[in-house]
């Protein structure tokens, strides 16, 4: 764009003028002194639209016959529509009572955090707000992030547009203060340095620079004088790796000459391997010997394995055939904070072994939250601080909330990449797709500007990944490249991994929730909580100050994210769990010592279930087949299948078919540019029967391939997910050999199959309505068939699902066809009963 001097300057002084009015806007503020905290809040909210609309109006006036170049038109033109979103949002926005924002003092304890804020404002007077308010404002400092260095590049290079076709402007926020970080750091230098270091330093001198060494003898004196301790540390300070090494190093994988077990619990499945691999790694030995770790499907031990980690599900089943867990000396429940159910039942039965067992010793460790509430559960044990160290973080916020936080994310990886220094970014998403859509825009928009960027490492990281892929993110970065790790919620606190600075959170995470009136249980993207979006935020300043980037603006965080997650002991379908514990003898559900209890339409929704499943009697009491059906770590509906599948004679059908839904998500595979090819070949295996077969079919002919690779790869299915579906089958093999269900095939009889299904998922029917749509038998809830499903054109009038997913509508996964009789066959003290 060929400017004069004379356009430069009046542009430079018009661009003055702005600046100060916008200084002007804030300075109001006292005269806003006297109206209520509410009419506040909603003036506040109209500033922030009248700001906006402001400066769209400016920009077109200062723009006014130049002529644009295309990246100024584009972003002119997003500015735009943000504000149409904006507007949106405003209209949608129920100005409730919000709270206001502030974030966590060094204790990160949201719960004090907002005590003292409400002290704040009684002993400062509601003007407090407003100064606080005023001050954040007027020290904001309205980060074009990016633009500058841009800007100046732009001068030299006219591909610029092309570098940065978008960018998103942020708002910085608060800094997040850093703690017993060395003063006087430079950091810069540092970084490079500890990178270095990093590399060179052997294991031990790393073990020893870890936050929880120097507290090695003072943790292991408290665990000799008590038998309950609650931990707490900052993510990475040493917890999970470290306590079970130091416990194994001071004798207590041998008492009074028996061999004993350290069992430590993890939440994921992700984390007890890598967590077990990394203390296998440290302590020279091959895993599964001296260290080992077992999760659902996957028993990774030996018998002289003395530290075991799993997931909290995994020792929730070994009660089943070690009620007092006698072989273990020491139980750590790590991750304590994150609350799931699993966890949250494990406490109430280690709390009770604890009682009759004064040799037990039991750790709860826990990121930095909640740690009062889980002293309070252990009649006041007492809580070690593990002094973390971290550093400060410095928080951004969008200036305007963004539609599509996937682009969004894109976006800002790019404006990181071309404007920061070197140092990796790590971003939270809700799920494996998503994971995998965004790794591919990034990498395809990386490849596209080539040698005008640095290198680019693009790593994922989500439960279901493969374990020599899991490795890749833990190893160091290349000089001159940066990382990029997409996570989900599991980078939050249960792996640590070294080097990231730059963290950039959407502010979503993937739910469970639980609708105990309909029975409907579905995984729901929802907002994180505050005490979540602060752990995010942690994250980026393990090796050094951070950056973290959130991808809303400061009034969402206020007003939209919740204090804290709700446990999911409160939202989710108890049927499994209340199956385990009435397999344990504990009958009395309501009166069991839970840290927070289920809601009691839930647990009434669990008996009743297991009552028409026939695994409960008319007195809530096991029967012979709900002690059979707990014996499989699975749903009791799928339990209930496979043992159904004795009396339908089809036990080997219904082995694959329990397999293959189990990772079922994970099957095929849709490359983007070959989409028509990978559906085609799907169609291939469909059988008008229902899904279930379709899945029981493409089992069968990869066995009739010997397993192949290579059929696989020719038919878009995921080989590592059939592999996997063969693990489980295995597994699940040997369970069935345990309730003694012999393997017998029906050759095809796809009427015995669906009769098994149906005796397990009978609670799962539905049937076509008028309207082409299917009302749920059970609570006559609308529903339709996955666009996915092979009966998806052809609409049958009775269905059975295996699960419920909400997307834009409520959808059913995984269909067979069933006649309605088979409903009173399969159930027939459930349907007689009711009829
Ligand atoms: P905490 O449980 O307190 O969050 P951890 O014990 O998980 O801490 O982590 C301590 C250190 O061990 C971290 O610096 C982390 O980077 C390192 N570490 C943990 N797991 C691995 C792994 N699989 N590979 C390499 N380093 C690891
Ligand atoms: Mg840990």
């Amino acid at each position: 764009r060929k400017m004069d001097n004379q356009t430069h300057k009046s542009l430079e002084e018009a661009a003055k003028r702005l600046k100060l009015e916008k200084e002007d806007r804030f300075k109001v503020v006292p005269e806003l002194r006297e109206v209520s905290r509410q009419q506040y809040l909603e003036r506040r909210e109209q500033d922030k639209l009248a700001e906006l609309e402001q400066e769209v109006l400016d920009e077109e006036y200062l723009w006014q016959g130049v002529k644009l170049t295309e990246y100024e038109r584009k972003r002119l033109e997003q500015k735009k529509k943000t504000l149409e979103i904006a507007r949106q949002y405003k209209e949608a926005d129920v100005l409730e009572k919000a709270e206001r924002y502030y974030m966590p003092d060094e204790k990160a304890d949201p719960k004090k955090t907002k005590d003292k804020y409400s002290e704040d404002i009684k002993e400062k007077g509601a003007n407090f707000e407003h100064q606080k308010w005023e001050e954040e404002h007027l020290n904001a400092a309205l980060l074009h992030f990016g633009s500058k260095d841009a800007k100046e590049k732009f001068k030299k290079d006219k591909d610029y547009d092309y570098v940065l076709d978008d960018e998103i402007t942020f708002v910085k926020s608060l800094r997040m203060p850093g703690k017993n970080e060395k003063k006087n750091k430079n950091y810069e230098s540092d970084l490079e340095e500890e990178a270095q270091t990093r590399a060179k330093k052997s294991i031990e001198e790393t073990r020893k620079s870890l936050p929880i060494y120097a507290y090695r003898q003072d943790l292991l004196d408290a665990i000799s004088q008590h038998q309950v301790i609650i931990i707490e540390g900052e993510t990475g300070s040493g917890k999970t790796t470290q306590i079970t090494q130091y416990l194994c190093e001071d004798g207590y994988t041998k008492i009074n000459g028996e061999k004993k077990k350290i069992g430590c619990t993890q939440p994921r499945r992700v984390a007890a391997m890598s967590v077990a691999a990394r203390v296998a790694q440290e302590m020279g030995v091959k895993l599964g010997t001296d260290v080992g770790y077992s999760i659902r499907f996957e028993d990774c031990t030996s018998d002289r394995t003395v530290i075991k980690y799993m997931t909290d599900g995994m020792l929730l089943r070994e009660f089943l055939n070690e009620p007092d867990l006698e072989s273990y000396s020491v139980l750590i429940i790590d991750e304590a904070h994150e609350r799931t159910l699993h966890t949250d039942i494990l406490f109430g039965l280690v709390k009770d072994i604890a009682r009759f067992r004064s040799d037990l010793k039991l750790l709860i460790s826990s990121a930095t939250m909640d740690c009062e509430k889980f002293s309070d559960f252990f009649d006041g044990a007492p809580i070690f601080r593990i002094p973390g160290r971290r550093f400060p973080v410095d928080i951004f916020y969008t200036k305007q909330p963004e539609a599509d936080y996937l682009q969004a994310v894109v976006v800002t990886v790019f404006q990181i990449h071309i404007s920061q220094p070197l140092g990796d970014i790590l971003v939270f998403l809700t799920g494996q797709e998503e994971i995998e859509a965004c790794s591919e825009m990034i990498t395809e928009k990386s490849r596209k500007l080539g040698k005008k960027i640095k290198e680019l490492i693009v790593l994922p990281i989500y439960s279901n990944l493969p374990s020599d892929m899991q490795i890749k993110i833990f190893e160091p970065t290349p000089l001159n490249a940066r990382k990029v790790i997409l996570a989900t919620n599991i980078a939050e606190t249960s792996l640590t991994i070294d080097g990231i600075i730059y963290v950039i959170d959407p502010g979503f995470c993937k739910q469970k929730t639980y609708n105990a009136r309909t029975g409907m249980e579905s995984l729901i993207v929802t907002p994180i909580s505050k005490a979540s979006a602060n752990q995010r935020a942690g994250r980026a300043g393990r090796v050094s100050p951070g950056k973290c980037f959130r991808l809303y603006t400061v009034s969402a965080y206020e007003k939209e994210l919740d204090d804290n997650s709700i446990p999911e002991i409160q939202r989710t379908n108890l049927g499994n769990v209340v199956l385990l514990l009435k397999s344990l003898g504990i009958n009395d559900l309501v009166h069991f010592d839970y840290i927070d209890p289920p809601p009691h339409e839930t647990l009434i929704m669990a008996l009743e279930q297991l009552y028409a499943l026939g695994a409960l009697n008319h007195k809530a009491e096991l029967t012979k087949l709900g002690r059979r059906m707990a014996e499989f770590p699975v749903d009791p509906m799928l339990s209930k299948t496979l043992i159904a599948s004795e009396k339908y004679k089809c036990s080997e059908e219904i082995l694959t078919i329990c397999s293959m839904l189990s990772v079922n998500n994970a099957i095929f595979y849709r490359p983007k540019d070959k989409i028509i090819h990978a559906d085609a070949a799907r169609q291939n295996f469909y059988n008008p029967a229902g899904d279930h077969i379709t899945l029981l079919n493409i089992y069968k002919q990869w066995e009739d391939t010997s397993f192949s690779t290579q059929w696989c790869f020719e038919n878009f299915i995921q080989h590592r997910s059939m592999k996997r579906a063969r693990d489980v089958r295995d597994q699940l093999a040997s369970l069935m050999e345990r309730v003694e269900i012999d393997l017998v095939s029906c050759v095809d009889d796809s009427v015995a199959i669906r009769k098994a299904i149906t005796a397990g998922f009978f609670y799962h029917s539905a049937k076509l309505s008028k309207t082409g749509s299917y009302k749920t038998t059970k609570h006559q809830q609308t529903v339709h068939i996955h666009p996915n499903s092979c009966l998806f054109e052809s609409l049958p009038r009775w269905v059975v699902y295996y699960e419920l997913v909400f997307t834009s509508k409520e959808y059913m996964r995984q269909i067979i066809e069933i006649e309605n009789d088979w409903l009173v066959e399969v159930a027939p003290h459930y349907y007689n009963a009711k009829n």
